[in-house]
C-alpha cells in the first residue's frame, strides 16, 4: 500500500466504548494505549495477559473473558484486533467493515483498514509515525524525532502563547544552570527548556554560544557584566523575570555553571514563587569543579584530597581546614588573591603548597597559571589574571599536566582527556 493512501487523523476516543480482540502481549499494549487515550475498553479474549487481567480486576477495563463474537462490534467506535489467529482477526475486521467501524487488524497489514502508528509524547506534543509497513523503521524514527526533542535539537518553542485553552494565563521561569561556558556542557533538560524559550535573561558567563541558535524572535536580555556595561542590579533581574513570565513567556533564566552555586538563583527562585510565577531550577555543572578539570586539576584525588571547600574569599577562608589534603575552590577570587593566600597561610597552610589559576575555562582563551601559595600572588600580578578565573589550592594541583615536573609527585595521567586543551605555545605559565 503506497503512504499516500493513509490519512492521518487523531482520534479523540474520551469515553467512547472500543472493542480489543485478543489478550496477548500486542492487545495488551494496545488497549493500555486505548485507556491512557481515555477510552472505555472492552477486550474479548479467552485468555488474557497478567496486565490485562490486573486492568480488568481494577476496574480499569471489561474484560469478557471468551471467544469472540460479531455482536461484540455493535456499538463501538473503534476496534483493535490481535488474537494471533489470522482467521479470527480477519472475521473481527470484515464484522467492523460491515458495520463502518475502523478497524486495525494486527495480522493482516495490508489488508487493515487502520493503522496504529508508533507514538512518542514530549512535553505536550505528540509524535504519530507511520513508514510504509515496517513497524521497526517507525519505532526508530519515532524515537530519534523524541530523543531530538527532549535534547532540544528540534523546534519545541510555542509560536502560541499560552492562553485559557492551555490551561494558564501565565508563563513561567527556569532557572538554567549553563555550566562553565563549553555548550557540551549544559544538561539535556537545561538544552531543551532553551529550546522552548520565547525570553532568555543571559549572563556573561556560561554557554553563550547557544545564544546565536536561538530563533530569531526569541528575546535575549543581557543582564550580565559586559564590557562597557554595568552588571543589571539583582532586584532589576528579579523584576525582569517575573515581569515577562506575567506576560504570558515562557523565561528561561540561563545562568553560568550551576544556578544554587554562588550564584543568587536561590534569590531569584524564591522572588519569583513569591510572585506567583511558577520555577523550575535546572542544575548545572558548576565552574567550581569543572574549570579545574579543564586543566586536569580534580577537587578530590585520592590518596590527596578527600574533600573540597568553595568559598569567594578570604572572609570565609577562616572556616576552611588549612590543609594541603583539603582542597579550596575559589571563585571570584582574583581580586582578592594576596589576602586569601596570607589568610590560608596565617592559618597555617604551608607556603609551598600548589595553586592552580585557570582562566576562561573551556573558552578558546583558557589559560593556566600554576605556583605555590607563596608565589602565586605575585605570579598573577605579572601575568595579568584576571576574572573569569578560578583559583585552586592544595595537593590536587600537582595532578594537572600543566603542573611543573618537580611539582608532580607521581604521573596520574589524567591527560588525555584534556589533552585538546593545551594552552597556546605562548602561554605564560610560571613557576615558583
Ligand atoms: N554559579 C557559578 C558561579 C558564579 S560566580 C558556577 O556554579 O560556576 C562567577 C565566578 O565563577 C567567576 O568569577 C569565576 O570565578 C567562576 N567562573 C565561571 N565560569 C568560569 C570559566 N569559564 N572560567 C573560569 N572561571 C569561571
Amino acid at each position: 500500500m503506497a503512504i499516500q493512501d493513509i490519512y492521518p487523523t487523531a482520534l479523540r476516543l474520551l469515553g467512547r466504548p472500543v472493542l480489543v480482540v485478543g489478550g496477548g502481549p500486542v492487545a495488551t499494549r494496545r488497549a493500555k494505549g486505548l485507556l491512557d487515550a481515555g477510552a472505555r475498553v472492552t477486550v474479548v479474549a479467552p485468555v488474557a495477559s497478567a496486565a490485562l487481567t490486573e486492568l480488568a480486576d481494577a476496574g480499569l477495563l471489561t474484560w469478557e473473558r471468551r471467544a469472540y463474537v460479531s455482536s461484540d462490534v455493535d456499538g463501538v467506535w473503534f476496534v483493535q484486533t490481535a488474537t494471533g489467529t489470522p482467521a479470527v482477526d480477519s472475521q473481527v475486521a470484515a464484522d467492523a467493515e460491515a458495520q463502518r467501524v475502523w478497524c486495525v487488524n494486527a495480522s493482516d497489514h495490508e489488508a487493515s483498514a487502520a493503522w496504529t502508528p508508533a507514538v512518542a509524547v514530549v512535553d505536550d506534543v505528540q509524535i504519530a509515525v507511520n513508514a510504509g509497513g515496517d513497524p521497526r523503521r517507525a519505532m526508530a524514527l519515532r524515537d530519534a524525532v523524541a530523543t531530538a526533542l527532549e535534547t532540544g535539537d528540534l523546534p519545541l518553542r510555542r509560536r502560541r502563547k499560552s492562553g485559557a485553552s492551555a490551561g494558564s494565563a501565565n508563563g513561567s521561569v527556569a532557572l538554567v544552570g549553563g555550566g562553565p561556558g563549553d555548550t557540551g556542557l549544559i544538561t539535556v533538560r537545561g538544552r531543551r527548556l532553551l529550546g522552548q524559550a520565547d525570553v532568555v535573561v543571559a549572563d556573561r558567563l556560561g554557554p553563550r554560544g547557544l545564544l546565536n541558535e536561538l530563533a530569531p524572535d526569541v528575546r535575549i536580555i543581557e543582564v550580565g557584566k559586559t564590557p562597557g556595561h554595568h552588571p543589571v542590579p539583582q532586584a532589576e533581574i528579579n523584576r525582569i523575570l517575573v515581569a515577562e513570565a506575567l506576560a504570558g513567556n515562557r523565561v528561561v533564566r540561563l545562568k553560568g555553571g550551576d544556578p544554587y552555586v554562588l550564584g543568587r538563583g536561590g534569590e531569584e527562585a524564591e522572588y519569583c514563587r513569591q510572585h506567583g510565577v511558577e520555577v523550575e531550577v535546572v542544575s548545572g555543572v558548576t565552574s567550581a569543579i569543572s574549570v579545574p578539570a579543564a586543566a586536569g586539576i580534580p577537587v578530590t584525588h585520592r590518596g590527596l584530597a578527600k574533600g573540597f571547600s568553595v568559598v569567594t574569599g578570604h572572609e570565609e577562608l577562616s572556616e576552611v581546614p588549612a590543609r594541603p589534603d583539603h582542597t579550596v575552590v575559589l571563585l571570584m577570587g582574583v581580586s582578592q588573591l594576596r589576602q586569601s593566600a596570607a589568610a590560608l597561610a596565617g592559618a597555617g597552610l604551608p607556603l609551598g603548597t600548589p595553586v592552580g589559576i585557570v582562566e576562561n575555562g573551556y573558552l578558546p582563551n583558557q589559560r593556566v597559571t600554576i605556583g605555590t601559595l607563596g608565589s602565586i600572588a605575585d605570579q598573577a600580578e605579572a601575568t595579568g589574571v584576571a576574572n573569569p578565573a578560578v583559583i585552586v589550592i592544595g595537593d590536587v594541583v600537582r595532578v594537572s599536566p600543566f603542573a611543573p615536573s618537580h611539582f608532580k609527585i607521581a604521573d596520574y595521567s589524567t591527560t588525555a582527556p584534556n589533552s585538546p586543551r593545551v594552552p597556546a605555545p605562548n602561554t605564560p605559565v610560571l613557576t615558583p
